[in-house]
């Protein structure tokens, strides 16, 4: 048999499946490819609008993707993100051109990106990040500034009634954007549905694993409405579950799974509700996080554009829940730990002593103690026009480590099987932005001969045209490529 007839279940139905599902659609046109959804609504999780930032992370404006090391500023970490964006990009033009996610509201908008900080230590590393990413052309145009008439202008909620005496800075990007993730998932499953050989499967919770002789995986499946539970083979498996994949890896069995645990952050926004308010910003302004705090904890304030309606968020607040999804149970992490994470847990608990406070002053803040950090980024804010909403859950991964015992990280990490049968993503960082990267390293572990086919790398070519390439070597060819998508994608005209 070849590996195009072959059985694929993906599980989970959020933005990293659908990614995934598209992808393999096309490289595999004949494959059967069955997704598997636990609730009745299709990117419902964190892949939902409402329950994320929708920011389209490209390291303009989120000051943790750069480090000051050894007195030099660190760039890389924001380069790869920021490619990785472009690479997001240029599979969802590749899609909207086929007429695969055909929406007449954008899901994708132009929304300046900023960074704002006050103190003479804070503004010297912003003056020093944006010397060190002027020299990439993936951060060309980015603006500086430490006039108040300027950043009164990018963004006047900011700085109106704001009394400081101390320096302060911003730096500006016009091509940074919003994104309504959610809309992207539902368009992809729609167009899977549509394309034959792909059935969606909503209100189906995946129960175990086992893998048989045939070296097949066989999955348990229970039928919410049924309460029926029924049996299905298939070849290739990918766990993309986002924070109910640790329990679904755990089931697996497979020795590359051992070790890992899961901690569980959740978080809440602050929603203004006064419409005159929400006109007069028009930007997403990151801030610096607080000491301890974990690094998606930077606040934010934030135009957020969600079907075609804007609006305007603060925060996230981090929170403690034992869920690891927003519709999870509360038994989700007790359940989750095992002889072998149960050592890593607790070392990764002692050793950030620092973020367990800082959780639990977040868990423990009045609605007063929330509105004085809105403060902080906008000091003329009144109370009554903010309503506290409740986004998604997060897992961070806990990871075991040979010196340390165990380590939390807050990337993403894959794990596959030797055989390849079977991968899993776990953790949330940065996330959806630069889910068409983490899949393509998915398909690339899955897959690792087939990759090299000509008949794949000229379909990957033909979906992702830079595939192969360094944006971040290559300026010309990321400048090319961001004006192409650019124009597809509708957005701002470099
Ligand atoms: C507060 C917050 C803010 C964020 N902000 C941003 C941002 O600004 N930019 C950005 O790029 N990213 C952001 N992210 C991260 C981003 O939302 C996630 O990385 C992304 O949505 C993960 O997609 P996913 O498909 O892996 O998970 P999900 O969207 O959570 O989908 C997983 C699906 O699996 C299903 N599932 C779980 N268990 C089972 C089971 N046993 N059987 C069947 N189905 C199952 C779930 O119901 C769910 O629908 C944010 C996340 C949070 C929580």
């Amino acid at each position: 048999m070849t590996t195009s007839s072959k059985n694929i279940v993906l599980i989970g139905a959020g933005i990293m499946c659908a990614t995934l599902g598209v992808m393999l659609r096309k490289l595999m046109p004949d494959a059967n490819i069955s997704i598997y959804e636990r609730l009745e609504k299709v990117a419902a999780e964190s892949s939902d609008a409402w329950n994320n930032a929708g920011t389209g992370h490209s390291a303009f404006c989120e000051l943790n993707y750069t480090a000051l090391v050894d007195g030099k500023m660190n760039i890389s970490k924001a380069l790869d993100i920021a490619s990785s964006f472009e690479v997001s990009k240029q599979l969802w033009a590749y899609l909207k051109e086929q007429g695969n996610l055909p929406y007449e509201i954008p899901f994708i908008n132009d929304i300046p990106h900023m960074s704002f900080v006050w103190g003479e230590e804070n503004v010297s590393f912003l003056k020093q990040r944006y010397d060190a990413m002027c020299q990439s052309a993936l951060f060309q145009d980015m603006k500086y500034t430490t006039s108040r008439t300027d950043i009164t202008d990018w963004a006047p909620l900011i700085m109106e009634g704001r009394h400081i005496n101390e320096p302060f800075a911003a730096t500006k990007m016009d091509i940074g954007t919003d994104v309504n993730f959610g809309m992207i998932a539902r368009g992809m499953i729609d167009y899977l549905e549509k394309s034959g050989n792909v059935e969606v499967h909503l209100g189906h919770n995946i129960e175990d694993f086992s893998k048989q002789s045939d070296s097949r995986w066989k999955i348990d499946i229970e039928n919410y409405a049924t309460g029926e539970v029924k049996e299905v083979l298939a070849d290739y498996v990918f766990i993309g579950a986002g924070g109910g994949t640790l329990p679904l890896l755990e089931k697996c069995g497979i020795t590359e799974a051992q070790g890992y645990g899961g901690f569980p952050v959740s978080g809440h926004f602050l929603r203004c509700t006064n419409k005159h308010v929400i006109q007069r910003h028009e930007a997403k302004v990151y801030g610096k996080a607080a000491v301890g705090s974990p690094p998606m904890s930077v606040p934010h304030l934030d135009t957020r554009m969600i079907d075609g309606e804007r609006s305007l968020f603060f925060g996230p607040y981090a929170g403690f829940s034992t869920k690891f999804l927003k519709n999870g149970s509360y038994m989700d992490l007790p359940l989750s730990i095992e002889m072998h994470n149960i050592w890593p847990i607790l070392a990764a608990g002692m050793r950030n002593v620092d973020l367990t406070k800082y959780l639990i002053k977040q868990v423990v803040q009045s609605p007063e103690d929330r509105f004085k950090e809105l403060l902080v980024y906008y000091p003329n804010a009144k109370i009554e026009d903010w309503e506290l909403t409740t986004a998604g859950q997060r897992v961070q991964i806990i990871k075991e480590d040979k010196d340390k015992g165990g380590v939390l990280q807050f990337g993403t990490e894959i794990v596959c099987s030797a055989d390849h049968s079977i991968a899993a993503l776990l953790g949330a960082s940065p996330g959806a932005s630069t889910s068409v990267s983490i899949m393509l390293e998915v398909i690339q572990k899955m897959f690792p001969d087939e990759i090299n086919n000509k008949n794949w790398q000229k379909t990957l070519k033909t979906m992702i045209p830079s595939y192969g390439s360094s944006l971040i070597d290559d300026a010309d060819l990321c400048m090319k490529t961001r004006d192409r998508t650019t124009a597809i994608l509708g957005l701002f005209k470099t």
